[in-house]
Protein backbone atom coordinates (compact mmCIF):
# COMPACT_ATOMS: atom_id res chain seq x y z
CA UNK A 1 0.00 0.00 0.00
CA UNK A 2 1.31 3.69 -0.62
CA UNK A 3 1.51 4.19 3.38
CA UNK A 4 4.44 1.72 3.05
CA UNK A 5 6.34 3.75 0.61
CA UNK A 6 5.48 7.36 1.72
CA UNK A 7 8.16 7.86 4.33
CA UNK A 8 10.62 6.30 1.47
CA UNK A 9 9.26 8.82 -0.89
CA UNK A 10 8.99 11.36 1.71
CA UNK A 11 12.84 11.16 2.69
CA UNK A 12 13.96 11.18 -0.83
CA UNK A 13 11.81 14.26 -2.20
CA UNK A 14 14.51 16.63 -1.69
CA UNK A 15 16.99 14.75 -3.89
CA UNK A 16 13.66 14.34 -6.27
CA UNK A 17 13.41 18.33 -6.10
CA UNK A 18 17.10 18.77 -7.41
CA UNK A 19 16.43 16.04 -10.30
CA UNK A 20 13.37 17.63 -11.43
CA UNK A 21 15.37 21.18 -11.32
CA UNK A 22 17.94 20.01 -13.28
CA UNK A 23 15.98 18.09 -15.90
CA UNK A 24 14.28 21.33 -16.07
CA UNK A 25 17.42 23.05 -16.46
CA UNK A 26 18.57 21.24 -19.52
CA UNK A 27 15.57 22.36 -22.24
CA UNK A 28 14.77 20.08 -24.44
CA UNK A 29 12.70 20.79 -27.39
CA UNK A 30 10.89 18.00 -29.97
CA UNK A 31 13.07 19.56 -32.79
CA UNK A 32 16.60 19.37 -31.17
CA UNK A 33 17.76 16.34 -31.14
CA UNK A 34 21.42 17.50 -29.31
CA UNK A 35 19.30 19.26 -26.44
CA UNK A 36 17.06 15.71 -25.99
CA UNK A 37 19.68 13.66 -26.01
CA UNK A 38 21.36 15.97 -23.59
CA UNK A 39 18.15 15.40 -21.18
CA UNK A 40 18.17 11.69 -22.08
CA UNK A 41 22.10 11.43 -21.15
CA UNK A 42 20.95 12.87 -17.38
CA UNK A 43 18.22 10.59 -16.81
CA UNK A 44 20.01 7.77 -18.35
CA UNK A 45 22.74 8.28 -15.52
CA UNK A 46 20.12 8.25 -12.90
CA UNK A 47 18.88 4.77 -13.90
CA UNK A 48 22.26 3.03 -14.20
CA UNK A 49 22.27 5.17 -9.96
CA UNK A 50 19.12 2.83 -9.66
CA UNK A 51 20.93 -0.35 -10.98
CA UNK A 52 18.69 -0.20 -14.70
CA UNK A 53 19.78 -1.27 -18.06
CA UNK A 54 19.64 1.42 -20.31
CA UNK A 55 18.82 0.94 -24.04
CA UNK A 56 19.29 3.67 -26.42
CA UNK A 57 16.84 3.25 -29.64
CA UNK A 58 18.69 5.33 -32.02
CA UNK A 59 17.56 8.41 -33.95
CA UNK A 60 19.15 10.85 -36.53
CA UNK A 61 16.10 13.08 -36.70
CA UNK A 62 14.68 13.41 -33.13
CA UNK A 63 16.22 12.71 -30.01
CA UNK A 64 17.16 9.17 -28.83
CA UNK A 65 14.60 6.85 -27.42
CA UNK A 66 15.27 5.43 -24.20
CA UNK A 67 14.34 2.08 -22.65
CA UNK A 68 15.48 2.00 -19.06
CA UNK A 69 14.73 -1.87 -17.87
CA UNK A 70 14.64 -2.40 -14.32
CA UNK A 71 13.67 -5.48 -11.80
CA UNK A 72 13.65 -9.19 -11.94
CA UNK A 73 14.15 -10.24 -15.74
CA UNK A 74 11.72 -13.52 -15.65
CA UNK A 75 8.34 -14.22 -13.67
CA UNK A 76 8.46 -14.36 -10.23
CA UNK A 77 5.81 -15.22 -7.56
CA UNK A 78 4.73 -12.39 -5.89
CA UNK A 79 5.19 -11.88 -2.39
CA UNK A 80 2.52 -10.38 -1.74
CA UNK A 81 -0.34 -13.35 -3.15
CA UNK A 82 2.11 -16.54 -2.56
CA UNK A 83 1.00 -18.91 -5.02
CA UNK A 84 -0.56 -16.32 -7.48
CA UNK A 85 0.93 -15.87 -10.68
CA UNK A 86 3.23 -12.63 -10.25
CA UNK A 87 1.92 -9.81 -12.53
CA UNK A 88 3.67 -9.10 -16.09
CA UNK A 89 6.11 -6.21 -16.62
CA UNK A 90 5.01 -2.81 -16.01
CA UNK A 91 5.48 0.27 -18.57
CA UNK A 92 6.12 3.19 -17.61
CA UNK A 93 5.38 5.30 -20.38
CA UNK A 94 6.76 9.20 -20.84
CA UNK A 95 8.56 11.43 -22.61
CA UNK A 96 11.72 13.90 -23.17
CA UNK A 97 11.06 16.42 -25.42
CA UNK A 98 8.93 19.62 -24.56
CA UNK A 99 7.24 22.16 -26.44
CA UNK A 100 9.61 24.97 -25.64
CA UNK A 101 12.33 26.51 -27.76
CA UNK A 102 15.90 26.84 -26.55
CA UNK A 103 15.66 29.92 -24.49
CA UNK A 104 12.56 29.92 -23.03
CA UNK A 105 14.64 29.19 -19.65
CA UNK A 106 15.88 32.89 -19.81
CA UNK A 107 12.43 34.40 -19.62
CA UNK A 108 10.95 31.26 -17.57
CA UNK A 109 13.53 30.33 -15.03
CA UNK A 110 13.07 27.79 -12.55
CA UNK A 111 10.68 28.95 -9.82
CA UNK A 112 9.96 27.87 -6.69
CA UNK A 113 6.79 30.07 -5.17
CA UNK A 114 3.43 29.42 -2.89
CA UNK A 115 4.06 25.80 -3.29
CA UNK A 116 4.72 25.61 -6.51
CA UNK A 117 7.51 24.92 -9.35
CA UNK A 118 7.89 26.75 -12.40
CA UNK A 119 9.74 26.47 -15.60
CA UNK A 120 9.57 25.10 -19.42
CA UNK A 121 7.98 21.57 -19.22
CA UNK A 122 7.96 21.01 -15.35
CA UNK A 123 4.71 19.67 -15.58
CA UNK A 124 4.71 18.04 -18.85
CA UNK A 125 6.50 15.81 -18.18
CA UNK A 126 9.21 16.11 -16.49
CA UNK A 127 8.33 16.10 -13.14
CA UNK A 128 6.38 13.07 -14.11
CA UNK A 129 9.83 11.43 -14.90
CA UNK A 130 11.79 12.25 -11.77
CA UNK A 131 8.45 10.90 -10.24
CA UNK A 132 9.06 7.40 -12.06
CA UNK A 133 12.58 7.11 -11.23
CA UNK A 134 11.87 7.74 -7.40
CA UNK A 135 8.86 5.31 -7.45
CA UNK A 136 11.14 2.70 -8.82
CA UNK A 137 13.59 3.01 -6.25
CA UNK A 138 11.08 2.92 -3.54
CA UNK A 139 9.51 -0.46 -5.00
CA UNK A 140 13.32 -1.68 -5.22
CA UNK A 141 13.85 -0.79 -1.39
CA UNK A 142 10.70 -3.12 -0.48
CA UNK A 143 12.17 -5.93 -2.52
CA UNK A 144 10.38 -5.50 -5.86
CA UNK A 145 10.21 -8.49 -8.09
CA UNK A 146 8.35 -7.02 -10.48
CA UNK A 147 9.88 -6.36 -13.93
CA UNK A 148 9.54 -2.94 -14.89
CA UNK A 149 10.36 -0.18 -17.81
CA UNK A 150 10.25 2.93 -18.46
CA UNK A 151 10.22 4.01 -22.04
CA UNK A 152 11.22 7.74 -22.36
CA UNK A 153 10.07 9.18 -25.71
CA UNK A 154 11.44 12.48 -27.80
CA UNK A 155 9.04 13.33 -30.11
CA UNK A 156 5.80 13.10 -28.22
CA UNK A 157 4.84 16.60 -28.70
CA UNK A 158 5.55 16.63 -32.15
CA UNK A 159 2.97 13.27 -32.47
CA UNK A 160 5.10 10.40 -31.62
CA UNK A 161 6.03 9.33 -35.50
CA UNK A 162 9.50 7.71 -34.97
CA UNK A 163 8.83 6.80 -31.55
CA UNK A 164 5.12 5.16 -32.07
CA UNK A 165 6.68 1.86 -32.98
CA UNK A 166 8.96 0.90 -30.15
CA UNK A 167 6.42 2.30 -27.85
CA UNK A 168 3.90 -0.54 -29.41
CA UNK A 169 6.56 -2.76 -29.56
CA UNK A 170 7.64 -2.63 -25.94
CA UNK A 171 3.90 -2.38 -24.44
CA UNK A 172 3.23 -5.41 -26.78
CA UNK A 173 5.30 -7.69 -24.04
CA UNK A 174 4.19 -5.63 -21.07
CA UNK A 175 1.16 -6.52 -18.78
CA UNK A 176 0.07 -2.29 -17.75
CA UNK A 177 0.91 0.40 -19.01
CA UNK A 178 1.56 3.23 -16.41
CA UNK A 179 1.27 6.79 -18.39
CA UNK A 180 3.34 9.91 -16.48
CA UNK A 181 1.36 12.47 -18.18
CA UNK A 182 0.65 15.40 -15.91
CA UNK A 183 -3.20 14.56 -13.87
CA UNK A 184 -6.60 15.71 -14.74
CA UNK A 185 -7.01 18.21 -12.31
CA UNK A 186 -6.35 15.22 -9.10
CA UNK A 187 -7.51 12.86 -11.46
CA UNK A 188 -5.89 9.84 -13.02
CA UNK A 189 -7.07 9.78 -17.06
CA UNK A 190 -9.11 6.59 -17.79
CA UNK A 191 -10.49 7.60 -21.64
CA UNK A 192 -8.84 9.51 -24.15
CA UNK A 193 -10.27 10.85 -27.48
CA UNK A 194 -8.33 9.65 -30.50
CA UNK A 195 -6.96 12.51 -32.75
CA UNK A 196 -6.61 13.06 -36.69
CA UNK A 197 -6.29 15.71 -38.88
CA UNK A 198 -7.42 16.43 -42.42
CA UNK A 199 -6.03 19.16 -44.58
CA UNK A 200 -8.81 20.50 -47.48
CA UNK A 201 -7.42 21.92 -50.68
CA UNK A 202 -9.73 23.82 -53.37
CA UNK A 203 -8.32 24.95 -56.88
CA UNK A 204 -10.26 27.13 -58.61
CA UNK A 205 -10.27 29.63 -61.15
CA UNK A 206 -8.85 33.22 -60.83
CA UNK A 207 -10.25 36.23 -62.41
CA UNK A 208 -10.41 40.07 -62.24
CA UNK A 209 -13.13 40.58 -59.67
CA UNK A 210 -14.74 43.46 -61.76
CA UNK A 211 -13.15 43.27 -65.93
CA UNK A 212 -14.03 39.33 -65.53
CA UNK A 213 -15.95 38.15 -62.46
CA UNK A 214 -17.90 36.18 -64.63
CA UNK A 215 -15.05 33.68 -65.67
CA UNK A 216 -14.05 33.46 -62.20
CA UNK A 217 -14.58 30.51 -59.68
CA UNK A 218 -14.00 31.20 -56.15
CA UNK A 219 -11.52 28.63 -54.34
CA UNK A 220 -12.65 30.64 -51.01
CA UNK A 221 -16.68 30.27 -51.58
CA UNK A 222 -16.14 26.96 -52.28
CA UNK A 223 -14.08 26.20 -49.15
CA UNK A 224 -16.58 28.13 -47.34
CA UNK A 225 -19.23 25.87 -48.15
CA UNK A 226 -17.93 22.80 -48.00
CA UNK A 227 -16.77 24.23 -44.16
CA UNK A 228 -20.26 24.18 -43.56
CA UNK A 229 -20.39 20.57 -44.09
CA UNK A 230 -17.12 19.91 -42.10
CA UNK A 231 -18.59 21.60 -39.05
CA UNK A 232 -21.57 19.58 -39.23
CA UNK A 233 -20.01 16.34 -38.87
CA UNK A 234 -19.47 17.53 -35.52
CA UNK A 235 -21.82 14.71 -33.24
CA UNK A 236 -21.06 16.29 -29.78
CA UNK A 237 -23.29 13.27 -27.93
CA UNK A 238 -21.12 10.55 -29.26
CA UNK A 239 -17.73 12.60 -28.31
CA UNK A 240 -16.84 13.74 -32.16
CA UNK A 241 -15.75 16.88 -32.66
CA UNK A 242 -14.90 18.37 -36.43
CA UNK A 243 -13.04 22.15 -35.74
CA UNK A 244 -11.60 23.94 -38.81
CA UNK A 245 -8.89 25.32 -37.31
CA UNK A 246 -6.93 27.30 -40.32
CA UNK A 247 -7.96 28.67 -43.50
CA UNK A 248 -5.83 30.21 -45.90
CA UNK A 249 -6.85 31.38 -49.60
CA UNK A 250 -7.06 33.97 -51.59
CA UNK A 251 -4.68 36.98 -52.82
CA UNK A 252 -6.51 40.09 -53.31
CA UNK A 253 -9.73 41.28 -52.49
CA UNK A 254 -9.79 42.16 -56.37
CA UNK A 255 -9.12 38.97 -57.18
CA UNK A 256 -11.75 36.24 -57.97
CA UNK A 257 -9.67 33.63 -55.34
CA UNK A 258 -7.44 30.69 -57.63
CA UNK A 259 -6.55 28.83 -54.19
CA UNK A 260 -7.99 28.09 -50.52
CA UNK A 261 -6.63 25.96 -47.89
CA UNK A 262 -7.96 24.49 -44.60
CA UNK A 263 -6.56 22.34 -41.76
CA UNK A 264 -9.03 20.76 -39.49
CA UNK A 265 -8.66 19.10 -35.99
CA UNK A 266 -11.00 15.77 -35.35
CA UNK A 267 -11.08 14.18 -31.94
CA UNK A 268 -13.01 10.81 -31.80
CA UNK A 269 -14.04 8.79 -28.38
CA UNK A 270 -14.21 5.64 -30.25
CA UNK A 271 -12.35 3.80 -32.48
CA UNK A 272 -15.18 2.68 -34.72
CA UNK A 273 -15.87 6.26 -35.32
CA UNK A 274 -12.57 6.22 -37.48
CA UNK A 275 -14.41 4.69 -40.31
CA UNK A 276 -17.46 6.94 -40.11
CA UNK A 277 -14.99 10.25 -39.97
CA UNK A 278 -12.85 8.73 -43.00
CA UNK A 279 -16.02 8.15 -44.73
CA UNK A 280 -17.37 11.67 -44.34
CA UNK A 281 -14.13 13.49 -45.33
CA UNK A 282 -13.44 11.21 -48.47
CA UNK A 283 -17.39 11.96 -49.53
CA UNK A 284 -17.14 15.58 -49.71
CA UNK A 285 -18.10 17.31 -52.82
CA UNK A 286 -17.92 20.40 -54.54
CA UNK A 287 -20.74 22.66 -55.43
CA UNK A 288 -19.34 24.68 -58.28
CA UNK A 289 -18.23 22.10 -60.74
CA UNK A 290 -15.28 24.28 -61.89
CA UNK A 291 -13.40 23.96 -58.82
CA UNK A 292 -11.65 20.89 -57.82
CA UNK A 293 -11.05 18.96 -54.45
CA UNK A 294 -8.21 17.58 -52.55
CA UNK A 295 -8.67 15.84 -49.21
CA UNK A 296 -5.36 14.13 -47.29
CA UNK A 297 -4.71 13.30 -43.45
CA UNK A 298 -6.67 11.12 -41.41
CA UNK A 299 -6.93 9.84 -37.98
CA UNK A 300 -3.16 9.74 -36.35
CA UNK A 301 -3.69 8.83 -32.51
CA UNK A 302 -6.84 5.87 -32.46
CA UNK A 303 -8.99 6.66 -28.91
CA UNK A 304 -8.04 5.47 -25.42
CA UNK A 305 -11.08 3.61 -24.43
CA UNK A 306 -12.33 3.36 -20.97
CA UNK A 307 -12.14 -0.80 -21.22
CA UNK A 308 -12.01 -3.35 -18.63
CA UNK A 309 -8.80 -3.54 -17.91
CA UNK A 310 -8.27 0.16 -17.51
CA UNK A 311 -11.07 0.19 -15.07
CA UNK A 312 -9.18 -2.52 -13.65
CA UNK A 313 -5.97 -0.56 -12.85
CA UNK A 314 -8.34 2.49 -11.93
CA UNK A 315 -10.14 0.53 -9.41
CA UNK A 316 -6.80 -0.90 -7.56
CA UNK A 317 -5.18 2.77 -7.87
CA UNK A 318 -8.26 4.23 -6.22
CA UNK A 319 -8.74 1.74 -3.41
CA UNK A 320 -4.34 2.14 -2.82
CA UNK A 321 -5.06 5.68 -1.88
CA UNK A 322 -7.85 5.28 0.14
CA UNK A 323 -5.72 3.10 2.29
CA UNK A 324 -3.60 6.09 2.03
CA UNK A 325 -6.16 8.45 3.75
CA UNK A 326 -7.06 10.49 0.38
CA UNK A 327 -9.82 9.96 -2.70
CA UNK A 328 -8.76 9.39 -6.23
CA UNK A 329 -11.30 10.08 -9.01
CA UNK A 330 -10.95 9.23 -12.94
CA UNK A 331 -11.41 11.49 -15.92
CA UNK A 332 -11.73 11.98 -19.40
CA UNK A 333 -9.96 13.91 -22.07
CA UNK A 334 -10.16 15.14 -25.55
CA UNK A 335 -6.20 15.53 -25.58
CA UNK A 336 -3.80 12.87 -26.51
CA UNK A 337 -1.32 10.70 -25.36
CA UNK A 338 1.12 7.88 -26.31
CA UNK A 339 -1.39 5.86 -23.95
CA UNK A 340 -3.15 6.04 -27.09
CA UNK A 341 -1.11 3.63 -28.53
CA UNK A 342 -0.87 1.47 -26.27
CA UNK A 343 -4.30 1.44 -25.04
CA UNK A 344 -5.31 0.75 -29.09
CA UNK A 345 -3.37 -2.60 -28.71
CA UNK A 346 -5.04 -3.66 -25.69
CA UNK A 347 -2.86 -3.78 -23.10
CA UNK A 348 -4.75 -1.65 -20.27
CA UNK A 349 -3.44 1.53 -19.79
CA UNK A 350 -3.89 4.02 -17.11
CA UNK A 351 -2.78 8.00 -18.04
CA UNK A 352 -2.39 11.12 -15.77
CA UNK A 353 -0.15 9.39 -13.22
CA UNK A 354 2.70 11.96 -13.79
CA UNK A 355 2.18 15.28 -11.47
CA UNK A 356 -0.69 17.32 -10.79
CA UNK A 357 -0.76 21.26 -12.00
CA UNK A 358 -1.80 23.42 -14.48
CA UNK A 359 -0.48 25.43 -17.62
CA UNK A 360 0.65 22.88 -19.74
CA UNK A 361 2.17 24.45 -23.15
CA UNK A 362 1.52 28.04 -21.47
CA UNK A 363 3.78 30.36 -20.10
CA UNK A 364 2.42 29.67 -16.25
CA UNK A 365 3.37 25.85 -16.33
CA UNK A 366 3.67 24.92 -13.13
CA UNK A 367 3.80 21.93 -10.73
CA UNK A 368 2.02 21.74 -7.11
CA UNK A 369 4.86 20.66 -5.18
CA UNK A 370 2.57 19.24 -2.03
CA UNK A 371 1.29 16.25 -4.67
CA UNK A 372 4.62 15.30 -5.28
CA UNK A 373 5.39 12.69 -2.43
CA UNK A 374 2.08 10.81 -2.17
CA UNK A 375 1.60 10.77 -5.94
CA UNK A 376 4.83 8.64 -6.75
CA UNK A 377 4.48 7.08 -3.58
CA UNK A 378 0.62 5.77 -5.57
CA UNK A 379 2.78 5.22 -8.71
CA UNK A 380 5.45 2.98 -6.52
CA UNK A 381 2.15 0.75 -5.07
CA UNK A 382 0.62 0.45 -8.55
CA UNK A 383 4.67 -0.96 -9.86
CA UNK A 384 4.44 -3.39 -7.05
CA UNK A 385 0.68 -4.63 -8.15
CA UNK A 386 -0.14 -5.05 -4.31
ZN1 LIG B 1 3.18 15.34 -22.35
Amino acid sequence: MPNAYLPMVAASEPRLLRRLRALVEIESPSHDKAAVDRAGALVAGWAEELGGQVKRHKQRQFGDVLELRFGASKTQVSRARPGAPAPGRVLLLGHLDTVWPLGTLARMPWREADGRLYGPGVLDMKAGVVMALEAIAAAKQLGMERPVTLLLNSDEEIGSRVSRPITEKVARTCSAVFVLEPAQGLAYKTARKGVGQYELRVQGVAAHAGVDFGSGHSAVLEMARLLQTVAGFTDLGRGLTVNPGVVRGGTQSNVVAAECFASVDVRIAKASHAVRVERLFRSLKVTDNACTLTVTGGINRPPMERSAGTVRLFKQARSLAKQAGWVLDEAATGGGSDGNFTAALGVPTLDGMGAVGAGAHAAHEHVVQRHLVERTALLAAMIVGE
